[in-house]
Order: C-alpha cells, then structure tokens, then sequence
C-alpha cells in the first residue's frame, strides 16, 4: 500500500462568501437581466469544479466554457444544459457529444451551423461578430439560410473594449442590436464583466461576466462591488541569513547592504508567480510586509523577513494578489494572473 500523496507546499484559497456575493452584485447590476459566469480555463484557474457548485449556489443557472473538454469536467456538478460552450462544434463528435449530453453549441460559423443540422440539430446559442474580429458569424451571413434553421436559445456577441471608453462599443451594441432584428432567438447577451459597468444597453436578457466573480475589477465602476477571491499562498521552506555583500539568486541581481535574515518560499515561475515579480512581489504573514529579493526562480522566491523573527520553515506566507494592484505593479493582466496559477496549488 503506498501511503496518501503528500500535499504540495502550495495553496489557493477560495473566499467562497466573496465569490457568491460577487455574482450576486454582478446579477443585480446586470439589472433586468440575468447573470450567467464564465468558467471557462477551469474557472479562470480558480478550479472551475469548485467554483461551479457555489456559483449554482448562489443562484447563477449558465456556466460558459471554451471547450468541450471543459464541458465533460462539470457534467456530474450541474444540469448539462446549463452548461454552453463558447467554441462551438469543431467536428462531428463534438456535435455528437452535445447532441447526447445535452450540453449547448455556440455556433460561431455556417460551417458549425451546417455540422449542428447534420447531428439533427437541436437547442443552440449563436455568435455573431459585430467587430471584435474573433469567434463569431460574420454579420453578412445572418441571411444565410442554414442560421434561419437554428433554434436559437442565445444569441451573443462579444465586446472588444467593454472594458475603455470607446466608440467601438456604440458600434457593436448597434450591431448587436441588429443582428437580433434578423434572426429569432428566445435571449440576447453582450456582456462581459465589464460590459455589465456599460448600463442597462448593453444588458439584453442574459451577462456573461467572468474576471469580475472571481475578484478581478476591469473597470473603476466595479470596484466598489467586488472583492478578491482567490488568496495564492506557500510555505517557507527555509530560513537563512545574509552577510552585507552577499546576493541572492540566479545573476545576483539583489545584494544585501547589511546583515539580512532571509525566507525560501516554495512558489516559482513554474507556479505561475512569474519572473516579472523579481525585486518586485511581496508576501505577507500575519502583518507583515515580506519584499522578494533577488531573482523568481523556478520553485523557489526568496523573500526579507527582517520584519517576520519568528517566521520559521513550514510556517505559510501569503502572495499580495488583490488583482488590480497586482496586475498595475506587475504588467500583467489580471487574466493572466489569475489564469497562469499553476497545477502545484492545492485547490
Ligand atoms: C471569457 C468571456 C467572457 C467573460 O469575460 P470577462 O471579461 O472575464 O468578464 C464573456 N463572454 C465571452 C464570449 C468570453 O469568451
């Protein structure tokens, strides 16, 4: 008999309270609509059979993935057809698999419209591409007999800057708006997180916000509402301490000017805590502000605790990760710093 896996050195919290309570304020703000949630990349890297159950919890009833694949993995959690995925039928067996399971196609092109109607056709959402340039029919196949044929649930189409003041989004609510005049369908949706922000215009009957459940804040009229979820953390794996002279980590690029007690974090690049956080990042423990030294490495940040004595090996740290300031500081978006956690956090 082996004996239980040992756990990783690695968690991510999951603030469950803040995460209904910001699909709640998502669902209010969305007004006479109704809030959906994107889960998709296993909910923003939240892990999307975590937070499916509590968003169903909270009263949300549409959960959007890109992949069939994503799809597969809540199937046991929620009724399929709450379940849309957002790619479409790429082949016949994703059509065949929709069809069985009653998972629902976004059909984003004539050609899935056409593989949907060879499966017998069914219940489906369509996309329609008023501008952004991606996934979705092209506003000039509307006509097109074989989208005359769907039974359409949905009909979405997806801002490219929802999240900016910018005439592009007048644009494509105009669009939008004519697109449903064409083609019958039961709902029409356009926004994001930050679409929700954009007023009652741009709410149709259903809001697909995703970044803004999971604690991300796209626009300034969302701050108030929202609040962080997912709380990354590691544990210490030693303690050191340096002479004034010495450095720290690959190329030196810290050198201590005095006598300095040091932390190793188990949390590098490979996690996700990406090499943009080098002489950047900081941890926490308790009160403490934990600044880190020196180079990210891949399984290893080193960390100051001059200001943590009695911080010792096994005791965890938290990453500062409210995404907002994060993603300020650090260049990246707060998709990415949500997304690019890596496998090694217990979940
Ligand atoms: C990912 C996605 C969303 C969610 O966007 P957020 O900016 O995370 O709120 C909404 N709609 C579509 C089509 C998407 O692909």
């Amino acid at each position: 008999m082996l004996p239980n896996r040992p756990d990783y050195p690695l968690r991510l919290t999951i603030d469950a309270a803040a995460l209904a309570d910001n699909w709640r304020a998502l669902d209010r703000l969305s007004g006479n609509a109704s809030a959906a949630a994107a889960v998709k990349a296993d909910g923003y890297g939240l892990g999307a059979r975590r937070v499916v159950p509590l968003l169903w919890e909270a009263g949300c009833r549409t959960f959007y993935v890109a992949h069939w694949a994503e799809a597969a993995e809540l199937l046991d959690l929620v009724p399929p057809e709450s379940i849309v995925v957002l790619h479409g039928p790429l082949t016949a067996a994703d059509a065949a698999f929709a069809k069985l399971t009653k998972v629902r196609p976004v059909i984003n092109s004539l050609a899935q419209a056409q593989r949907w109607q060879a499966t017998g056709s069914g219940l489906c959402d369509l996309m329609v591409d008023t501008g952004i340039n991606r996934l979705g029919l092209a506003m000039s196949d509307l006509g097109n007999p074989l989208i005359a044929a769907l039974d359409i649930d949905t009909l979405h189409s997806h801002l490219a800057s929802g999240d900016e003041v910018s005439p592009l989004n007048e644009v494509q609510r105009g669009r939008w708006i004519e697109a449903c005049s064409h083609v019958p369908h039961r709902r029409a949706a356009l926004a994001n997180s930050a679409g929700i922000a954009l007023g009652s215009d741009y709410h149709g009957d259903i809001t697909r916000p995703g970044l803004a459940l999971y604690g991300g804040v796209p626009c300034a009229a969302l701050t108030q509402h929202i609040r962080q979820v997912a709380q990354p953390e590691a544990q210490l794996i030693q303690r050191r301490t340096l002479q004034a002279g010495d450095t720290v980590g690959y190329n030196a690029t810290f050198t201590a000017s005095v006598p300095l007690e040091v932390g190793v974090v188990s949390l590098g690049y490979a996690d996700g805590y990406l090499r943009c956080w080098s002489n950047l990042g900081t941890m926490r423990a308790g009160g403490a502000e934990l600044p880190v030294l020196g180079r990210v490495s891949m399984d290893m940040t080193v960390i100051d605790l001059s200001v943590a004595p009695d911080l010792a090996e096994g005791d965890w740290v938290s990453l500062d990760y409210s995404l907002p300031e994060a993603a300020a500081s650090s260049g990246l978006s707060q998709y990415e710093l949500l997304t690019s956690l890596g496998r090694r956090f217990q979940r």
